[in-house]
């Protein structure tokens, strides 16, 4: 069996992003819905999404589109077959009756469904037909979202799920987890039940909203939308479907029919058109008076919305422990949302699943989680959770580790994968060293270095550990979704209010030395980005020898938007990619004029097809889909460089002044056009002295030290400026650059 051709048929959200997804891994894909007007319209939104669902945008027009009534014939060529229509039985019984009447012989066929059983779908099959059908749960949105759910019975052929599985694994990038046929699979059976037990804890507790979601989102390491910026965000009316599906499937005595009762407050959100972001809001709202946009909160007592309070609960980092022992009500509220999650999570072992590590993982790739519900339990301690919970009746797993006390229940992680991920690797390898801001493991004879802030923000202790790591070859990989955001300008700014500016130089000559360091020291230094690789995590990356790239990346210099300029080698190693190109050989002028724009826009890229043109990437940097796949890719780098020589420096000539009037024209162009203002000219024209090599010609050979000396200067220049300082304070602030 191979999957070549697959014929997709739905082109709502989640059709279109499979097929999407399909056109990314090359695979063949046709996209069918009930008039191929709907199907194009499909595929005019998949080109124009954002996040953008495809890696290449200039493939759109190989998905293919049309309908279900003079298109059927596809099917006779597709070796997999996927049903994304609406969520009615009706309509997708008459669709499988059309796609067995055409498919060929032993072709896949799945449906999308999000709460159908197989047994309910394949109901009006043959034995014959149901071992080739099976569910194929997507997460919205399908580029993104890591889970693939299987679902599967004892009617299927397995050969043909463990085939699927493992396509969807390499060639989709997929986190695949194979399932039982029960309601809700592991993802939604344990994310709706959190969502559930944060929300309706949160009205006993009268938690703000507010609150509620500063608790259930970054200290628990679930993200920042919390609960009721989630219920917003998914549809309010849809959360109520869900539920409604839930309490017709579970058993009345499975513990989340109590928590999915309808909630007079929320019946009357959707009866008023209150349906989250897609309609007036929800939760939250944007009010809008006149030019300015305030966000408000609703108010659970009085349903009247208030303009949104931060909550400050002065807890950056994930401590469960610290969480839960905290003495105020969002200890008590903390305590009393995870711990039930954990009991419900361990009630579905081994009934739903038997491998619990499958529902942390199910947790990690479908709802963006840092850790599941027994990681969750783990890092509490086994001891600690016992002396709190007061009532585990009837649960075996909790009942059998009550027994044991074992604090080390745990285990091997991601069982669903034969990849040796990194999450499996960090449990082998020795922790060599740790501070607030990275940590360095050793395995085998390599090192690794993960970052640990927020967003994996950059400040002298993240540049400290990778200093510290060079020692044995080392590859900068994490689990957390973002490579690095960049510096921590919060800890660039708590030196520049207290204007004590030498300590800032300080950690940028550091920030440099390092960068520095892992592009010349004896071993071979591989970053192995996702997500965000922005500013100073872009600069850690271009100076590392070697990249394996996820596909999913957003990747970028973005300094000048806070009103600075990278400082840390991102002007140098980029002005020296593009003068390896054969029009800078004929003009020397071309590198110091493309930087100048790549930078100055602050161009960002969504994949490593859009990065390879700006030079981000390198043709021979490794792009891959399956972000599990990052380490062990990595790792073959290291076996093929056994012998690794570092590159020797590179030197540079620039024609200074004469390309650097070249840069200016422009500036001056846009000034006059108003596309930037006074500050925006200024740190043009520091942008500008840098590229051209400052005081120099073409007779003059300048060396990276040089051009990082000039870009120091550059940046301790504009972080005194009062305006630069405005916008970095604004960006912290607001999490959105300040335009003006
Ligand atoms: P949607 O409403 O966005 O799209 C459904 C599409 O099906 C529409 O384009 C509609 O025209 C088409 N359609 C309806 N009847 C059809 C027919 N007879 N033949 C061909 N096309 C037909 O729905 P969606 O959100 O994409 O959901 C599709 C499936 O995926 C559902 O089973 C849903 O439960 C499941 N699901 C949805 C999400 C999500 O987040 N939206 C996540 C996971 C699973």
């Amino acid at each position: 069996m191979k999957i070549h051709k697959v014929v997709v048929i739905g082109s709502g959200t989640m059709g279109s992003g499979i097929a999407a997804h399909l056109c990314n891994a090359n695979i063949s894909v046709t996209l069918l819905d009930l008039k191929t007007e709907i199907s194009e319209k499909a595929r005019d939104k998949i080109f124009n999404s954002r996040p953008p669902l495809l890696l290449d945008k200039s493939k759109i027009n190989n998905i293919k589109v049309g309908n279900i009534n003079d298109d059927l014939n596809v099917l006779k060529n597709a070796d997999w077959i996927v049903e994304a229509v609406v969520e009615r039985i009706d309509i997708k019984h008459n669709i499988y009756e059309k796609i067995f009447r055409k498919r060929k012989p032993g072709a896949i066929v799945s449906s999308n469904t999000s709460s159908i059983p197989i047994k309910i779908l394949s109901k009006n099959l043959t034995d014959d037909q149901k071992k080739d059908f099976c569910i194929t749960h997507f997460f919205n949105p399908v580029r993104y979202m890591g889970l693939l759910e299987i679902v599967k019975n004892e009617n299927n052929d397995l050969e043909k799920i463990n085939y699927l599985k493992k396509f969807c694994e390499d060639l989709l990038g997929k986190g695949v987890i194979i399932c039982n046929d029960t309601p809700g699979f592991l993802g939604n059976r344990v994310g709706v039940y959190a969502m559930q037990i944060a929300m309706t804890e949160a009205f006993k507790m009268k938690l703000t909203v507010e609150e509620a979601d500063a608790i259930f989102g970054r200290p628990m390491g679930i993200p920042k939308t919390g609960v009721f910026g989630l219920y917003d965000l998914i549809g309010i009316d849809l959360m109520v479907d869900v539920l409604k599906s839930f309490i017709k499937e579970l058993s009345e005595s499975d513990p989340f029919q109590v928590v999915a009762k309808e909630i007079p407050l929320v019946k009357k959100l959707i009866d008023t058109g209150y349906t989250g972001r897609k309609g007036k809001g929800g939760f939250y709202r944007i009010n809008k008076t006149g030019k300015k946009k305030i966000l408000e909160t609703l108010n659970l007592e009085t349903n009247q919305y208030l303009p949104s309070k931060k909550i400050n609960i002065q807890s950056d980092k994930i401590d469960l422990k610290n969480l839960i022992n905290r003495k105020d009500k969002y200890g008590k509220y903390a305590w009393s949302v995870i711990s039930k999650i954990i009991k419900y999570a361990s009630s579905l072992v081994p009934t739903v699943t038997d491998k619990f590590n499958n529902i942390d993982e199910a947790m990690r790739l479908g709802f963006n989680w840092a850790k599941g519900p027994f990681e969750m339990l783990e890092e509490i301690g086994v001891n600690n959770f016992f002396e709190k919970i007061e009532n585990f009746k009837n649960n075996s797993f909790l009942e059998n580790l009550y027994k044991t006390k074992d604090e080390n229940f745990y285990g091997e992680r991601q069982k669903y994968t034969d990849i040796e991920t990194l999450g499996k690797i960090k449990k082998k390898a020795i922790k060599l060293d740790k501070n607030e801001s990275a940590e360095i493991y050793r395995f085998k004879d390599f090192n690794i270095v993960e970052f640990t802030t927020k967003a994996n923000a950059l400040d002298y202790n993240s540049m400290d550990c990778l200093k510290k790591a060079t020692d044995k070859p080392l590859i900068i990989i994490n689990e957390s979704m973002q490579f690095s955001a960049g510096v921590n300008l919060n800890y660039v700014m708590d030196f520049a209010k207290q204007k004590d500016f030498k300590s800032v130089e300080k950690f940028i000559k550091y920030f440099q030395e390092i960068c520095k360091h892992l592009k010349y020291c004896e071993n071979p230094v591989i970053s192995a980005p996702s997500g965000l690789v922005l500013g100073g995590g872009f600069e850690v990356l271009v100076q590392s020898n070697f990249v394996t790239s996820h596909t999913n990346i957003v990747m970028g210099l973005v300094e000048t938007i806070v009103g600075l300029i990278p400082a840390g080698g991102g002007c140098k190693e980029m002005l020296w990619r593009w003068s390896q190109t054969d029009e800078a050989k004929k003009d020397p002028d071309y590198a110091p004029l493309k930087v100048f724009e790549i930078i100055g826009y602050a161009k960002t890229v969504t994949s490593p097809v859009e990065a390879e043109p700006l030079k981000f990437l390198k043709p021979e940097d490794k792009k891959i889909m399956n972000r599990n796949s990052l380490l062990p890719e990595a790792r073959l780098i290291l076996e093929r460089n056994k012998n690794f020589i570092p590159p020797t420096e590179c030197k540079f000539k620039l024609s200074g002044e004469k390309v650097r009037e070249k840069m200016l024209n422009s500036l001056q162009k846009l000034y006059e056009e108003k596309k930037i203002l006074d500050h925006g000219l200024e740190v043009g024209k520091k942008l500008a002295y840098v590229l051209s090599g400052g005081k120099t010609d073409l007779n003059k050979e300048l060396s990276e030290d040089d051009l990082y000396n000039l870009e120091l200067e550059a940046f301790m220049e504009l972080i005194q400026t009062v305006k630069t300082q405005e916008r970095i304070k604004h960006t912290l602030e607001t999490g959105k650059p300040l335009i003006n």
